[in-house]
């Protein structure tokens, strides 16, 4: 599933390439992917320009004239903006812009979703559901998420406690500041706390960096791949040697969630 830097990656992508432009008409080839937060349909959309894009976690926001758009790319799904080649199966809708240009969103599993909000309306613009971006969010606050008996890989992957982590950043930046994933959150010191939330903002600053992680189904919306899969340290790497003292990575499950670290390392 998409983290927040490959996420990230498709926004910037976006924010270049799709602003300005104005919808035609909309494509929809599988209806559930497109959901109206209201009594509208899709038809809403024509005649609108896009005005910016934004991204709050995983979710990518883009402004339109009276509408506010969510998309939610959850297990495999891709955006594809003018690319040169594109898979023709599972395409699910089609943004065609009045300049002929057009946008395509590909879920093979079909659990992502483009919903359309009246302005202003934007759930997340409104309530706390998602927790503060990594990069804003204040020590004290996260000092103050932290007192939990729960697992620290646990809570790490909790949106509403920090928005757009999820397994493979979280592995990598408790490898980072030296934590063990069944560590409970509580008993870190004030020090391992602040260099976690350091150790996060590096991981997902260097996984934006090399254009997101592609295991499998991940694009940029260029329809290029990441490279951030060949810089990791521990994700995927069970049986590998641990960087910094060469003991192999093990895995274990945490809260059902595959977890890689180094034993030695991880205290
Ligand atoms: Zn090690």
């Amino acid at each position: 599933m998409p983290e927040l830097p490959e996420v990230e990656v498709i926004r910037r992508f976006l924010n270049l390439n799709i602003v300005k432009e104005q919808i035609g008409f909309v494509d929809v080839l599988y209806e559930k992917s497109i959901e109206c937060a209201g009594s509208f349909g899709v038809s809403t959309l024509y005649d609108q320009t896009v005005n910016f894009v934004n991204r709050k976690g995983k979710y990518l926001h883009l402004g339109l004239d009276n509408n506010d758009l969510v998309i939610h790319l959850r297990m495999t799904g891709q955006l594809y903006f003018e690319p040169d080649t594109i898979p023709k199966d599972h395409i699910r809708w089609v943004f065609n812009f009045k300049s002929g240009k057009k946008l395509y969103f590909r879920d093979v599993r079909k659990f992502g979703r483009l919903i359309i909000y009246p302005k202003g309306e934007l759930e997340f613009c409104k309530n706390a559901d998602i927790g503060f971006e990594p990069w804003e969010m204040p020590l004290d606050t996260w000092g103050e998420k932290l007192k939990t008996e729960r697992a620290i890989k646990i809570v790490l992957l909790d949106q509403h406690v920090i928005a757009g982590i999820g397994n493979i950043y979280a592995d990598e930046a408790l490898y980072l500041s030296g934590i063990h994933p069944e560590r409970k959150a509580s008993s870190l010191a004030h020090t391992e706390a602040k260099d976690l939330l350091k150790a996060i903002r590096i991981v997902l600053d260097q996984g934006i960096r090399y254009g997101g992680t592609t295991f499998r189904d991940y694009l940029g919306g260029d329809g290029k791949k990441g490279a951030m899969q060949d810089h990791l340290y521990v994700y995927q790497k069970t049986g590998s040697n641990c960087l910094r003292c060469s003991r192999p990575i093990s895995r274990i499950k945490v809260g059902g969630r595959s977890s890689h670290f180094c034993s030695n390392c991880q205290s």
